[in-house]
């Protein structure tokens, strides 16, 4: 079963897809990587999707990527003595510690680290941005603010505080007893909410122990402007679009996007585009015009993968937003204006022997008709270096190692494969050219390009090529899987 497009698409799992048949159906439509949304997600329902995950793996015998996404220190207000209030503009409204339930003028803002780092002039929005207080007195205790865009406000909704790096890390105690949860039930990846230095990226590194990727979500100012610290410590970035647009004006989204995402293909670690993807297919099936821009600018950008959250999770139609995904993507990617577009924002290799040998295989690629690129992998490191390369032809990754395979679900472009470990070079040719031609990626008699590490099971040492032809004798060939 391979997918016809490059671009990877993250499906979050939810109510509208919680079942065995739901998430195999995502996968069919499309879906290379569930996300589970752990704000949502107890951990008994947490194990039971990620058993479902395998068992459709185990069934359709290819690796499937999932995510665990933490909520991270969201911030809310308190409750409302008498219901929800209005704020107009103009008035004052204070947010204080103490426990009182609120009312017209004042409400518990439960977060110390809030009032003490607020100072006059920064802002507080509310409930997704949809309100704005601005600071007239900060104490540790109080802040008196004056209403900039009002409305009505409610128990509990959350606040963004865009304007000063608030002295929270990124794991609250719930994240940590979700973050072991989630390892132990072995996903792939576990994504990190309002990180705002690459010291919160260390420290969730530092409990996930290597047993997952870590995936650094940037949604908020102080993360931007740390990007390449973050970048360097991360295994993944997310744009996170959502909680981005209320922290900064929604007309700088589009550009940092574009910032992002060549940030992220310069380092060679996987980028997703995330939220509001195909937001009105939460409830029709089929998207806005504006909708299907947006994906496809996504994929012109060359993201890794593109992500769908409550149209998978929680929507009326979960499966056409997947497919819609699907077709849009294949779609881009066959423009005549693709490649010409994704090869301008090519990343230049770095001067080490995998970038010189993934490097290599592109211009080969390029110059020979080759029908793939295969690469073993054993930590998934080559395989991101040749997928940095956004080659032209399709990259077969094969690995003996189960957990990489799954790791590298999210990476443009890899078809990945488990394999059993090859006793010698000649053992490594012949099974590469087996799994392109058995995966439906060359026919006998094309070629493919082998890029390895020699001696093999050596990490790191990404030092051989070699193009070979797919053979007859690949039908008859025994095992190499
Ligand atoms: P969330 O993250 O859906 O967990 O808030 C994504 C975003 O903010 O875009
Ligand atoms: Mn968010």
């Amino acid at each position: 079963m391979r997918r016809n497009r490059n671009v990877k698409i993250l499906a979050t799992l939810g109510p509208a897809s919680s079942t065995r048949e739901q998430i195999e159906a995502l996968f069919r439509a499309g879906a290379d990587v569930f996300r589970i949304n752990m704000s949502h997600t107890k951990h008994d329902l947490l194990r039971e999707l990620v058993g479902h995950v395998r068992a459709i793996e185990a069934d359709l015998e290819r690796p499937i990527g999932i995510l665990a996404d933490l909520q991270g220190p969201k911030l809310r207000i308190g409750s409302f003595a008498g219901g929800p209030v209005m704020l107009e503009p103009g008035k004052r409204f204070t947010l204080e510690l103490e426990a009182v339930p609120g009312g017209a003028e004042r409400v518990q803002l439960p977060h110390k680290e809030i009032l003490q780092a607020l100072v006059p002039g920064a802002r507080l929005m509310l409930d997704d941005g949809k309100l704005v207080l601005r600071v007239e007195e900060a104490s540790p205790t109080r802040a008196v603010t004056v209403v900039e865009i009002g409305g009505r406000l409610s128990d509990r909704k959350g606040v963004n505080v865009p304007d000063v790096h608030l002295a929270i890390p990124a794991l609250t105690e719930k994240d940590r007893a979700d973050l072991s949860a989630a390892v132990d039930a072995g996903v792939d990846w576990i994504a990190l909410s309002f990180v705002q230095t690459a010291a919160d990226v260390a420290e969730a590194k530092k409990m996930v122990m290597g047993r997952a990727g870590v995936m650094a979500k940037i949604e908020k100012p102080q993360a931007l402007e740390r990007l390449n610290d973050i970048l360097d410590m991360a295994d993944g970035i997310m744009i996170a679009r959502g909680d981005l647009g209320v922290e900064l004006p929604l007309e700088d989204v589009p550009g940092k996007q574009k910032l992002i995402n060549r940030a992220a293909r310069k380092a060679g670690k996987p980028v997703v585009v995330a939220t509001q993807m195909l937001e009105s297919m939460i409830e029709k099936p089929a998207p806005t015009r504006a909708e299907v821009s947006d994906v496809a600018t996504a994929v012109f950008e060359g993201a890794d993968a593109i992500m769908l959250s409550a149209e998978s999770a929680a929507g009326a139609w979960p499966v056409a937003a997947v497919a819609t995904m699907n077709r849009v993507a294949e779609r881009v990617e066959g423009e005549p204006f693709f490649r010409s577009i994704v090869e301008a924002q090519r990343a230049e290799p770095e001067a080490t022997a995998a970038d010189a040998i993934t490097a290599a295989a592109h211009q080969i690629a390029e110059n020979l008709k080759v029908a793939a690129i295969v690469t073993y992998t054993a930590s998934g490191a080559t395989a991101l270096r040749a997928s940095r390369e956004r080659p032209n032809v399709p990259v077969l990754a094969l690995s003996p190692v189960l957990k990489t395979a799954r790791r590298l679900a999210i990476a443009w472009g890899l078809h990945c494969v488990v394999v059993e470990e090859p006793k010698d070079l000649d053992g490594m040719v012949d099974q590469a050219c087996k799994l392109a031609w058995r995966e439906g990626y060359a026919k006998i008699g094309q070629r493919v390009i082998v890029i390895c590490g020699v001696p093999l099971g050596t990490p790191g040492a990404t030092n051989m090529l070699r193009v070979a032809i797919v053979g007859r004798s690949v039908e008859a060939m025994q095992g190499g899987s």
